[in-house]
């Protein structure tokens, strides 16, 4: 399968591998917050290199369905399977698939007493074992396709918010993910920054990566998702194209959130 390619209406033909075993399967999987019911019954398969967004609305359980992929929370029933790999309480099971499965936040989350560079090169040397000049240049290939490398040596704090959303990015990929999560990338960017953080997810798109992405910017879901998945009060309710999404909602929970968002 060939690496996809940006098409004439502007959207980044697909990577997706029907031939290949799912890279995300969720099963009927449930979750509780003490009583609250968090995630009910959720069930979604996600192709090696497909892109899908999920929206919907503040408290639907957006952040929690995707930080169970990587096991950042657990859930309780059903079955939650990441690259062939079950996630249960086995930890060998959670440290390959934490090395597989890179994730950028809302709030970037960098360490602000280390350099752009040494974030980006941190895990790879204490988990990867890599050598440090091997991860220095790697990180800066990353910091580079990002469009940052002259800010290798600052540290966080002295970076606009898109430069260290995109710092996280690359920090994400210099541990040579399969499969990356973005939860509300943008959200805490100001406008004008937003673009060029989307423009790097794109960038990463075309390379054929898996992405799961929480957002509701829709030029961009319209750009590079497979799919659209729509959540309410826990439940998937709504998965179609872009187009299916958006213009030919079937749910009055769909129609809704998009009149409330567009
Ligand atoms: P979304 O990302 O769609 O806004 P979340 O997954 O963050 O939704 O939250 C889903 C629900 O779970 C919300 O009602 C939220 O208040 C609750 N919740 C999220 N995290 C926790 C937590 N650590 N403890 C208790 N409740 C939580
Ligand atoms: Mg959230």
């Amino acid at each position: 399968m060939s690496a996809a390619l940006e098409t004439t209406e502007g959207h980044i033909a697909s990577a997706m591998r029907t031939d290949a075993p799912p890279a995300i399967v969720l099963d009927k999987v449930n979750k509780w917050f003490g009583a609250l019911h968090v995630l009910r019954d959720v069930d979604l398969q996600v192709a090696t290199g497909e892109r899908v967004v999920v929206c919907g609305p503040s408290g639907s359980g957006k952040s929690t369905m995707i930080r169970c992929i990587n096991r950042l929370e657990t859930h309780q029933e059903g079955r939650i399977i990441v690259d062939g790999i079950e996630l249960s309480d086995d930890l060998r099971a959670l440290d390959a698939i934490r090395r597989e499965v890179g994730m950028v936040f809302q709030s970037f989350n960098l360490f602000p007493h280390l350099t752009v560079l040494e974030n980006c090169t941190l895990a790879p040397i204490w988990v990867r074992k890599m050598p440090k000049k091997e991860a220095e240049e790697l990180a800066m290939e990353y910091l580079t396709r990002v469009k940052i490398p002259e800010q290798a040596k600052k540290y966080p704090g002295q970076l606009s918010g898109g430069q260290q959303q995109r710092v996280a990015i690359a920090r994400a990929l210099c541990m040579k993910p399969k499969i990356m999560l973005f939860d509300e990338p943008t959200s805490a960017l100001d406008p004008e920054m937003i673009k060029e953080v989307l423009d790097t997810m794109v960038m990463l798109a075309a390379t054929g990566m898996t992405m799961i992405v929480v957002t509701h910017e829709m030029g961009f879901a319209r750009q590079v998702a497979d799919r659209v998945v729509f959540m309410d009060q826990g439940e998937v309710v709504e998965v179609g194209t872009p187009d299916q999404v958006f213009n030919d909602p079937k749910t009055d929970r769909l129609k809704l959130f998009l009149s409330q968002i567009l």
